[in-house]
């Protein structure tokens, strides 16, 4: 069964608003690369003038850390922004791998879904 407009717009607000929160929070775990629309930086950060090499690994530790952040967030929006697209191109909540319309409940979990459950381990 195709989603009806009414949910259609249901998911499409949720998309947007997630989209929204993760470039919140991407802006501030980084900085948004002006050259390439949709890739992030992170941040600089000053190692301080005499760094001593506790201090030092913890900075590395930090921006290690910020840097998985930053992945994982920019991976989700990717997410979140492929299934927008999809919306606006009218092949929302249908599997990539075998074309059958996802389950509802699916998409109410997780409304950036591109696979049915029985394909979610295959993308
Ligand atoms: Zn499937």
């Amino acid at each position: 069964m195709k989603l009806t407009k009414e949910k259609l717009k249901h998911f499409k607000d949720k998309l947007e608003e997630e989209k929204k929160i993760l470039e919140d929070e991407l802006s501030g775990v980084g900085r948004k690369n002006p050259s390439i629309p949709g890739d992030w930086e992170v941040a600089g950060e000053a190692l301080g003038e005499v760094p001593d090499v506790a201090d030092l690994a913890k900075n590395f530790e930090e921006l290690d850390n910020k840097v998985a952040i930053q992945d994982s967030l920019e991976e989700r929006l990717m997410q979140v922004s492929a299934a927008l697209e999809r919306i606006e191109s009218d092949n929302y909540g249908v599997c990539k791998v075998d074309g059958k319309p996802i389950d509802e409940k699916r998409l109410e979990a997780n409304p950036a879904a591109a696979t049915c459950v029985e394909h979610a381990e295959q993308v």
